[in-house]
């Protein structure tokens, strides 16, 4: 019977052009412009490396990007106090214009930006070709898996916004290793030790077998975004009365979405990469939806014009407010470099609390100080 009434169904063809071209494009300038940040980073090091004797290169400011723990650690001081924390203000700007975009187009930054993203796409699409069909892990591992990055996410927030006072994140911002805490990421990749090769190895092994192993299960960033995004006004939305149930979308889907099976996508795991849209073969069938605007239905092109505007607005923005470059000058840059192994961080939550200690106990002291001075 819904079988009869299904071949009854006029069936008018989508024809909208697909939107992967231009997603691909906006994916290669991305990851060409972390190149180029990586590149210049790189010189910048070799200035500190050669204690300043070949020519100096700007620390390109970009690179704040890769250092998502200090940069939330500044959005907290920022909320708190109302203070841009001058050691990486561009890494605040490029956090709020990704988590912003989670709330306004879903989790599009996965799908569209992150160069971690875009390789794991990469090395997804040459498994899929390797083993020539799509390997979904069993709901069991599925679920638990999908876990992880919630865990790291919430250890990372608890230890943040509820073990450590304002005074201790301040603390940890004014920090010798924060201020070079970029330089150290460069050479935890560029003196690679042999144990985090294996750990990356065996990741990116993993991503040839199950697409996205890395953002799907273990991307805390992912799961800040995957939250802030179902809370976004714009969602997928399937037209029942039109669909023909080819499954196609749920096939074209990456993160493993029944789409064929939902009236609206509500999912965290939902990058906004639009496959399904563009794979679906009926008209008007799934598209776009906002309930904050009167047309609600939006044109895949209108999304990926806000992907990047959001990114390139909030951005701009600490640019043009002066709180993009941090402040500091190349000769502090040269000392801290002599005596950068010594820099250690905290670590674990009870590393947070003895920073917390170690501040209280700093604060009460230079009041005592101040008063006998
Ligand atoms: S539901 Fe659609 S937009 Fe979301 S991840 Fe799947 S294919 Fe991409
Ligand atoms: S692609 Fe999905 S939404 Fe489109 S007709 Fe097929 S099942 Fe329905």
């Amino acid at each position: 019977m819904s079988l009869k009434m299904k071949e009854k169904k006029k069936i008018i063809r989508n024809n909208e052009k697909p939107i992967q071209r231009l997603r691909f494009t906006v994916q290669i300038l991305f990851a060409a412009l972390c190149i180029w940040i990586g590149v210049e980073f790189y010189l910048f090091v070799r200035y500190l490396e050669t204690g300043g004797t070949v020519f100096y290169f700007n620390r390109p400011p970009g690179v704040d990007g890769f250092l998502p723990i200090s940069s939330l650690m500044s959005f907290y001081y920022f909320i708190s106090t109302g203070v841009i924390h001058s050691a990486h203000p561009a890494g605040m700007f490029i956090f709020l214009a990704i988590v912003l975009m989670s709330l306004v187009v879903g989790k599009s930054f996965c799908s569209w930006m992150c160069p971690i993203g875009f390789l794991s796409e990469l090395v997804g699409d040459f498994g899929e070709k390797l083993f020539k069909r799509k390997i979904i892990l069993p709901k069991f591992l599925d679920y638990p898996l999908r876990s992880l990055k919630y865990l790291l996410l919430g250890f990372f927030l608890y230890s943040i916004f509820y073990i450590m006072t304002t005074a201790a994140i301040k603390a940890f911002l004014d920090s010798p290793y924060n201020l070079v805490a970029d330089v150290k990421m460069y050479y935890f990749f560029a003196d690679i030790s042999q144990l985090s090769l294996i750990v990356i190895s065996v990741l990116f092994l993993l991503s040839i077998v199950v697409r996205n192993f890395w953002c799907r299960y273990l991307c805390p960033y992912g799961a800040l975004l995957g939250i802030a995004s179902l809370i976004s006004p714009v969602k997928i939305k399937r037209n029942t009365a039109s669909c023909i149930d080819c499954n196609l979308c749920a096939k074209a889907c990456p993160s493993n979405i029944k789409v064929d099976k939902v009236k609206t996508v509500l999912s965290d795991e939902c990058t906004s990469c639009l496959n399904c849209i563009d794979a679906c073969p009926v008209s008007d069938t799934l598209h776009l939806h906002t309930f904050i605007s009167k047309k609600k239905k939006i044109s895949k092109k209108t999304a990926a014009i806000a992907i990047v505007l959001i990114f390139m607005a909030v951005t701009g923005v600490g640019m043009l407010t002066g709180n993009w470059q941090n402040n500091l000058t190349k000769e502090e840059y040269l000392l801290h470099y002599n005596y950068m192994g010594s820099y250690g961080h905290p670590t674990g939550a009870e590393g947070f609390r003895k920073l917390n200690e170690q501040t209280m106990k700093d604060e009460k002291d230079h009041k005592i100080n101040s008063n006998k001075n």
